[in-house]
């Protein structure tokens, strides 16, 4: 029977190839009718046997186009029409409603085809894409998503593209950054003197790859910007590498052809391989398998390898000639943000690369690559990033607020129309260049949502650079705790809008008397907030100096779990007479600030333990230790609660006696995280007691710790919590702004 059947469809629908599929599926289906979009969604007059209809209604849901993102399908049958064709219509645009912008992914495997077929046009072209892949956020200057306001503008199609682009029914049709060799971007190499010693797109690769392969340095310009790169079999050069970067040992991730050469050195399961072969290409961090045989020098330290596959034609390009994996890390100087722009690339890395591959295709907002991580049975997302912004989170908020994020690992959040729409990772706020880089990236993605706050959420941290810029831009800035974010944040993605039981453990984070928190239980809703229980304040001596030097926490503690004669004999044995200075300091409370952060105690644990007492990179000390475990162990130390608070002194004892009787390290370490792990039991059970409250939330940094979230979860869930953690948001300070923009929203809503 013939039926008519009028079809809405909501979502991320523009710009993705949505009307060239809808047309091609209704001629499969032997519909009649139109469609059109415009930016509340793509609309579908079609008319037809009711069976096809259902069936092409069930495509649009369950196999819409791979960067289409179908919230809701709608429709209502009408009266028949009698159409004679299916047509595409113009899209329309309305004023005032915004445009969801997909994020930049990898090259589709339509694309890569044509990239392989040596009858194509596009045969070995490095920027091939089409509506189903390829740049999009990284390329936009301003709205609307048209090529003129691209940094493809510049290119002028060619004939052949333009039909491409013109045809409802290619897959090319309204592809914004459509190219071909005749008429889109190009590679060259430039050396380090400045001379351009290749041209075109072949040359420049088989140079490149011919380099690479004996053991030469490149920065390769990607999607979001750089990379460095060499051959990651090649232990003298990533030894160079390091040297001309001046990074000892944080680790490099690496970029290889394809699973089957990636599972040779690292365990891959069935999630893991999905996620490394779909369209986003996260870095993921994987297992390594007990025999690795790549050089130690790529991740010291580590049982783990952090690793992507190719995510654009021209990486896909450079794993030909016999090279199948090759380090790929972000090219930057430390701490400054990721280079994006040829000259400035170019000045800054002159010294650490032989060679640049460059291209002539500008990218206008730069971006990391993402980092994920399996863990407890999801893949969850450590830095946010490329492939992932700026996908929408559905959550309704009504005033526009701007989050302005944390000020390490910054994200911030802005809400418009429905949506929250969490930043990429910014970096950390510690130098001008990151903080402008920063600010730039807020009035861009606001620019793009056409978003103008009106209240802005910060930290109640006055020292950083985040709350500062919040009340740069407003005299009342909404303030919101740092743990309660986190927590929040967990809630939000899960959600939970009840009370919880918050356990935000934590390197650092502004507490409500002002000290330093990080080892907080919570009685936690969205807007509110009590302090149920914390570690012990320990002094904390001279400020980030102490992050950095965990031997200085291991001090403090010791001092902390000792009488004084005790204390002073252990420190000396252990760090000598430049440790008894520092435990006099300690003593007489010379800059120290007290602190209950949980990162902290894993800090002095590990130098307790002898792994580190200097680290080289954020949580390095932490890695290392959870690297240590000896798996099978049950034993713990013991530890003490008084009332709300967790006193650690016995398991520094514990530590201490331990290592005088020459324990295995990977037995202490094993010890030390049990004992971690049992108290967030112990505590939650009374808790649980006390309040009646079944929900645990765990959120903070430390819980990226693979062996901590995983016994947390299994202990809690044995016990009867039902227990909630982070994946779409990282559980460390990239997932602060989710917070911070919620519980705002209810807090200016209370006023
Ligand atoms: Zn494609
Ligand atoms: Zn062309
Ligand atoms: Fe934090």
């Amino acid at each position: 029977m013939i039926k008519r059947f009028f079809i809405k469809a909501e979502g991320i629908v523009q710009g993705v190839g949505f009307r060239p599929f809808v047309y091609n599926n209704a001629m499969e289906y032997s519909l009649k009718g139109w469609v059109n979009n415009n930016s509340q969604g793509v609309f579908i007059d079609a008319e037809g046997e009711e069976d096809n209809l259902y069936s092409f209604l069930n495509t649009i849901e369950k196999n819409p186009p791979p960067l289409s993102k179908v919230d809701a399908v709608s429709y209502k049958e009408l009266e028949v029409n009698g159409f004679s064709t299916f047509t595409i219509r113009e899209s329309e645009r309305e004023e005032g409603r915004i445009t969801l912008i997909s994020p930049d992914v990898s090259t589709c495997s339509d694309c890569l085809n044509d990239i392989k077929d040596e009858k194509n046009r596009r045969y070995g072209y490095p920027f091939t894409n089409c509506t189903n892949c390829g740049p999009r956020f990284t390329i936009i200057k301003s709205i609307p998503y048209d090529r003129d306001k691209t940094t493809m503008g510049k290119f002028k199609m060619c004939p052949d593209c333009l039909d491409e682009y013109k045809d409802p029914t290619n897959r090319r049709f309204h592809a914004q950054p459509n190219a071909c060799p005749d008429c889109g971007p190009h590679l060259f190499v430039i050396d380090k003197d400045g001379n351009k010693v290749k041209t075109g797109d072949n040359d420049s690769l088989a140079f490149t790859r011919d380099m690479l392969k004996q053991g030469k340095i490149f920065a390769v310009k990607g999607l979001g910007g750089f990379h460095l790169c060499c051959d990651a079999k090649n232990g003298d050069a990533i030894k160079e590498l390091r040297n001309r970067k001046r990074r000892e040992d944080k680790p490099f991730a690496v970029m290889v052809k394809d699973v089957s050469t990636l599972s040779e050195y690292c365990q891959i399961n069935d999630i893991e391989k999905e996620t490394l072969e779909g369209i986003r290409k996260p870095i993921l961090i994987l297992k390594r398998k007990s025999r690795f045989s790549l050089p130690e020098d790529l991740a010291p330290g580590q049982t783990t390898l952090g690793a992507m596959l190719p995510y654009t034609p021209l990486h896909y390009l450079l794993f030909k000639d016999g090279l199948d994996i090759l380090v790929m890390t972000s090219a930057n100087i430390s701490s400054l943000p990721l280079e994006y722009d040829n000259d400035k690339a170019f000045e800054s890395l002159k010294g650490i690369v032989d060679y640049f591959l460059f291209h002539d295709r500008d990218i206008h907002i730069s971006i990391d690559d993402s980092v994920a991580r399996y863990l407890h049975g999801k893949v969850r997302l450590i830095r946010r990033a490329r492939g992932y912004v700026p996908d929408p989170y559905n959550f309704e908020i009504k005033e526009p607020i701007l989050a302005i994020g944390p000020n390490m690992k910054n994200t911030f959040a802005i809400n418009k129309e429905g949506y929250i729409f969490v930043s990429q990772f910014n970096g950390d706020l510690e130098n001008l260049e990151t903080i402008n880089h920063y600010k730039r990236n807020i009035k861009h993605l606001s620019s793009i949502f056409s978003f103008t706050p009106k209240y802005i959420a910060v930290d109640y941290h006055p020292n950083y650079e985040s709350t500062k810029y919040g009340e740069e831009l407003s005299d009342n800035p909404v303030k919101i705790y740092h743990h309660h974010a986190h927590i929040v944040s967990c809630m939000v993605e899960n959600g939970i809008d009840e009370n919880v039981i918050g356990i935000s453990f934590d390197g650092t984070g502004y507490g409500a008397d002002g000290k330093i928190w990080g080892s907080e239980f919570l009685i936690c809703g969205r807007k509110n907030f009590d302090r149920a229980a914390h570690l012990e304040y320990i002094p904390l001596q001279g400020g980030d100096r102490s992050v950095i030097e965990p031997c200085r926490m291991a001090i403090s503690y010791i001092m902390n779990s000792l009488p004084d004669d005790e204390a002073y004999e252990k420190v000396k044995q252990l760090y000598g007479k430049k440790g008894s200075a520092l435990l006099t300091i300690i003593k007489n409370r010379i800059n120290c600030s007290d602190n209950c952060s949980m990162g902290r105690l894993f800090d002095a644990a590990a130098s307790l333990i002898g792994i580190r007492d200097i680290i080289n990179y954020e949580g390095q000390a932490a890695i290392e230790l959870e690297a240590k475990i000896k798996p099978g162990i049950s034993e713990l130390y013991p530890y003490k609660i008084e009332g709300d608070v967790i006193k650690a002194a016995d398991i520094i004892k514990g530590i201490l006696r331990d290592r005088e009787n020459l324990v295995d390290i990977g037995i202490i370490s094993a010890k030390f995280h049990n004992t971690i792990i049992d108290i967030v039991l112990k505590v939650s059970c009374l808790l649980r007691e006390k309040q009646g409250i079944n929900k645990a939330a765990l959120s903070g940094g430390v819980f990226q710790n693979a062996y901590l979230l995983s016994n947390c979860i299994d202990k809690l869930e044995e016990a009867g919590f039902e227990v909630f953690t982070q994946s779409l948001f990282p559980s460390n300070d990239g997932g602060i702004a989710l917070g911070q923009i919620v519980t705002a929203s209810l807090l200016i809503n209370s006023k």
